[in-house]
């Protein structure tokens, strides 16, 4: 989506046109006040005092009107240069102007005002050269704000609103922005009862509804199953651990403020874990190993916590509690391109098996800067020379198109970050794959290698999935709400026509798709059937059923797809076999 601050046209116009609102706004409401009126990325808003008054809808629709009204009329925009003492003097009655005044630089001397028709205003522009051209706008929203963004002082009414030079621009950027609304996971979220928030339990603290669990566990279940094919062994650990585990891992020094304080039990201190790496290095140390038994691959699905500032948590996007699919791979160096290598394999073919279009991935070699004066990176050039060029080697053999970023490494190696492109919003990072020669060392971690002698193991960190919470919030956006059949909370819905006639026969078809692990429901409220297939559809159920005399007379089950409007009439058999071989190929 378009950010109208990054365009130098857009943001004189969208500037002007907040200039404009604020010159309806007081032929509407002559004691109003006004604070400022910035051009952001989504286009403008202006902070207004209007006293005791809150903006209704009515207000908004009478102010666009106005501005309507004025952008026809069509007068010019001319600058003025005053000196501050004029300023003083003009905006004398005006407490928020005299405040960006007073707080102006000293040697500023000279201050701008724009005027148009009987409105001026305090700015220093650049500006367009007659309201004329703020034809194409749009009033988008409005809330309350605090003035100066402090909850101590007064709320003043703050109205959005953006503007284009022609009204096809204007539409195309209004059907995105409702294309997003309609996609954004929090919104599908709800609709489909996946996920809430509450303050009573916390921000940032997903709680999994019914239908949210059903999908969790699909996830789980099926990443834990994929990696066992691919030889991981999962353990599972506890959500706390000592502050001397996180002082031997380094994260006690360097990643404190992105963890939940400190608590002390019994004179000890304990923290939640920000992350799982030093737990499975300990169960790593627990053992003696032999360089045969490398690579030892552990993996877990684990709760961590990590502080996120309260502004910043977003539904399922940015939490404070998550769970992420984590896993430790410890190996020999010379396994370390093999291993690499594999885990590339297991995103594209996890990434595969959801219908996620991999080739919008990018890959990211972040490698660090070998020129950098601080201590970002751990010393020790020969390690960071080989785990660079092995990386570089494997991704090259691979054929992928990936892309190196240099200063970019984590403090203990190079890392691959896949950039995964979301329906809505700039890539994110979802799964990453680091090499880390540190974290064994700091733990004293060794295996015996073939002459009998200790050595280090070389750790590769990666997650998949990365946290099950930010992967679901990716796939409700990527695919609409319209989860693939085989993870779909409610694979099929049955309506039957008319209780009276066609609920025995639904109950059979019910327990017989029940007795084939098909999730499925059956809808017998005292509904009309046309009701009960919109809320179906509206839940996006894949599959939906509607049974009725024909199917009884018959013992057949007519099916709607997802997205079809056809309705196909088969057999009990057909259409489980049908389901069955769509589950399985990750339809
Ligand atoms: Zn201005
Ligand atoms: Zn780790």
């Amino acid at each position: 989506m378009i950010n109208i601050k990054e365009d130098e046209r857009l943001s004189k116009l969208n500037h002007s046109c907040a200039h404009l609102m604020a010159q309806a706004v007081k032929h509407l409401f002559p004691d109003a006040k006004f604070w400022v009126g910035p051009v952001i990325e989504e286009g403008f808003y202006y902070d207004i005092d209007l006293g005791d008054k809150v903006l209704t809808d009515e207000d908004i629709e009478a102010i666009s009107k106005e501005m309507k009204k004025l952008a026809k009329d069509g007068k010019k925009i001319v600058r003025q240069e005053i000196s501050k003492q004029e300023a003083l003097e003009m905006f004398k009655n005006d407490p928020y102007k005299l405040d960006l005044i007073n707080n102006m630089d000293e040697d500023n001397t000279v201050i701008s005002c724009y005027s148009q028709g009987d409105f001026t205003d305090l700015c220093r522009g650049p500006h367009v050269d007659s309201v004329k051209e703020l034809k194409n706008f749009k009033l988008l929203k409005f809330s309350g704000a605090y003035w100066k963004g402090d909850s101590n002082n007064k709320m003043l009414q703050r109205i959005y609103g953006i503007c284009f030079d022609n009204e096809e621009d204007l539409n195309k950027h209004l059907q995105e922005l409702e294309e997003a609304k309609e996609r954004d996971h929090r919104k599908l979220g709800k609709d489909l009862g996946i996920f809430m928030i509450s303050d009573l339990i916390g921000k940032g603290m997903p709680l999994y509804l019914p239908n949210g669990y059903v999908l969790w566990r699909g996830l789980q279940n099926y990443i834990t199953d994929k990696e066992i094919k691919y030889g991981y062994k999962h353990v599972h650990t506890p959500d706390v651990g000592t502050k001397q585990l996180y002082e031997t891992s380094g994260h006690w020094d360097h990643y404190k403020e992105n963890m939940f304080p400190a608590m002390e039990v019994d004179g000890e201190t304990y923290v939640l874990r920000p992350m799982n790496c030093p737990h499975h290095m300990v169960i790593f140390g627990n053992d003696i190993h032999s360089y045969r038994d490398l690579p030892l691959r552990i993996a877990e699905v684990a709760n961590d916590f990590r502080y996120e500032a309260a502004g910043a948590c977003k539904g399922l996007e940015r939490v404070r509690a998550m769970t992420q699919n984590d896993s430790h791979i410890f190996c020999r160096p010379d396994q370390v391109e093999e291993e690499f290598k594999s885990v590339v394999n297991l995103i594209m073919e996890v990434y595969g098996d959801f219908n996620v279009d991999v080739s919008k991935f990018q890959f990211r070699l972040s490698l660090r800067d070998k020129n950098s004066k601080t201590n970002k990176y751990y010393d020790d050039d020969e390690m960071w020379d080989k785990a660079e060029n092995a990386l570089r080697k494997v991704l090259t053999d691979m054929n992928l198109d990936f892309f190196e970023a240099k200063d970019e490494a984590a403090f203990y190696g190079p890392k691959l970050d896949v950039l995964v492109k979301p329906a809505v919003g700039p890539a994110v990072t979802i799964p990453t794959v680091q090499l880390d020669f540190l974290l064994p060392k700091n733990f004293e971690l060794s295996y015996i290698d073939e002459n009998g002698e200790k050595k280090t193991p070389v750790v590769i960190h990666r997650a998949i999935l990365g946290s099950i919470d930010r992967f679901m919030a990716f796939l409700l956006e990527e695919t609409k709400g319209n989860l693939p059949l085989w993870i779909a909370p409610v694979q099929v819905k049955i309506l039957p026509v008319n209780n009276e006639y066609h609920l025995d026969y639904a109950n059979e078809v019910l327990n017989k798709l029940v007795d084939a692990d098909i999730r499925v429901e059956l809808d017998d409220r005292e509904e009309k059937v046309g009701y009960r297939m919109r809320e179906a559809v509206m839940q996006k159920v894949p599959f939906i059923l509607v049974l009725g005399q024909k199917e009884v007379d018959d013992k057949l089950i007519s099916y709607r797809r997802r997205g079809s409007q056809d309705t196909i009439t088969v057999s009990y058999e057909e259409f489980i076999d049908l389901l069955k071989q769509e589950i399985k190929e990750h339809k």
